[in-house]
């Protein structure tokens, strides 16, 4: 369906939990509350929820969280999302660390992309971000060799920071030695009390990569539901992406729409406004008048932001909450 600005509104990022095996910097507090498992949607009630986004015309998922692999079930949710008549997409992100152990089920699930978090290749950056002592990213390079050894479709989320600019190469390199896109994602302002993150513009990203892969060039094509801008490169397997999150407005093409873990329809990522659908929900309303919601939650998406004005980006929670 589309908005009131003429976009096309097809896609829905479902978050399953606010819990995560990690406290990235940029994303969630070192300690927190999370939720209360009575006030976090049941996989019945997101169900129900995307059945009827599907008849709004919603028919790509992302299921997301926090982690979702740390939510029991997980991928038996995501094997009946995608079973759902009308579904057309249903892709994971995650950090990956989990994953190894789930891969079985997600390929029975007939799941159609993974996304997998991964900022650096070294251990002592990852730690300092992630909080996480043991060696994670081995333990996602192993995974990573495993998704493509079963032919699973792979895409490396890393958000540029300046702490680990030195790297960002290695990153990339996944692209090289794996077909897999790996992703770069600009910093955006959702950060724990007390800790800035810096981030770094695309721009320096490219610069920097340019002096590996001299002949990197942006190509028109589209490979997947966001909005990065893909780059190819002589030797590279796959694709190098970069989502200028906060250097450009990207805003006039979005497409999506977010239903975070407690049940609130989110129109968009950087505005506080939510439609509290959980209480509808659980107040019998019929899938009619939920669909009404729904439906006036596309239709209030807000128009392009601008960028420079952050003071105006009312979000007051972090990235954990939402899904990304
Ligand atoms: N835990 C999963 C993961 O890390 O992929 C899924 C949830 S996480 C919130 C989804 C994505 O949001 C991750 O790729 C993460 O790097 C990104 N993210 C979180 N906080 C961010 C921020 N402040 N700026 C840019 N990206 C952010
Ligand atoms: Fe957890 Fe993902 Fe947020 Fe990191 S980015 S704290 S892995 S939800």
């Amino acid at each position: 369906m589309r908005d009131r600005f003429g976009r096309t509104i097809d896609y829905m990022r479902v978050s399953v939990t606010d819990r995560c095996n990690l406290r990235c910097t940029y994303c969630m507090p070192s300690v927190y509350q999370p939720v209360q498992h009575g006030n976090i949607l049941t996989y019945e009630e997101i169900l129900r929820l995307c059945r009827i986004a599907v008849t709004a015309g919603i028919v790509k998922f992302k299921v997301t969280g926090g982690e979702p692999l740390v939510r029991k079930g997980c991928t038996n949710f995501i094997s009946r999302l995608k079973a759902l008549s009308g579904v057309e997409q249903v892709t994971l992100t995650t950090n990956g660390l989990l994953l190894a152990g789930h891969l079985d089920a997600l390929c029975a699930a007939g799941v159609d992309g993974i996304n997998i978090s991964l900022d650096t290749m070294s251990n002592p950056e990852y730690s300092e971000i992630t909080g996480y002592p043991g060696n994670a990213v081995e333990t996602v390079k192993k995974t990573l060799k495993k998704c493509i050894a079963r032919g699973l479709k792979i895409k490396i989320n890393a958000v540029l920071l300046s702490q680990t600019f030195e790297g960002i190469s290695a990153v990339a390199f996944l692209a090289q030695h794996m077909p897999m896109d790996v992703r770069f994602i600009e910093l955006m302002p959702f950060f724990r009390k007390g800790i800035v993150p810096k981030g770094v513009p695309i721009e320096a990203a490219i610069e920097r990569l340019r002096k590996i892969w001299p002949d990197l060039h942006p190509i028109n094509e589209k490979r997947g539901n966001g909005p990065a801008q893909y780059y190819a490169a002589s030797g590279l397997q796959g694709r190098i992406g970069f989502i200028a999150a906060m250097s450009h407005r990207f805003c006039t093409a979005c497409n999506r729409i977010r239903l975070t873990s407690t049940g609130m329809l989110r129109p968009c990522l950087f505005y506080g406004k939510e439609k509290d659908i959980k209480t509808f929900l659980r107040a019998g309303c019929s899938n009619e008048e939920l669909y009404r919601i729904m439906r006036e939650c596309i239709e209030k998406k807000p128009p392009a932001r601008i960028p420079s004005s952050l003071k105006n980006i009312t979000e007051p929670m972090g990235m954990y909450r939402i899904g990304g």
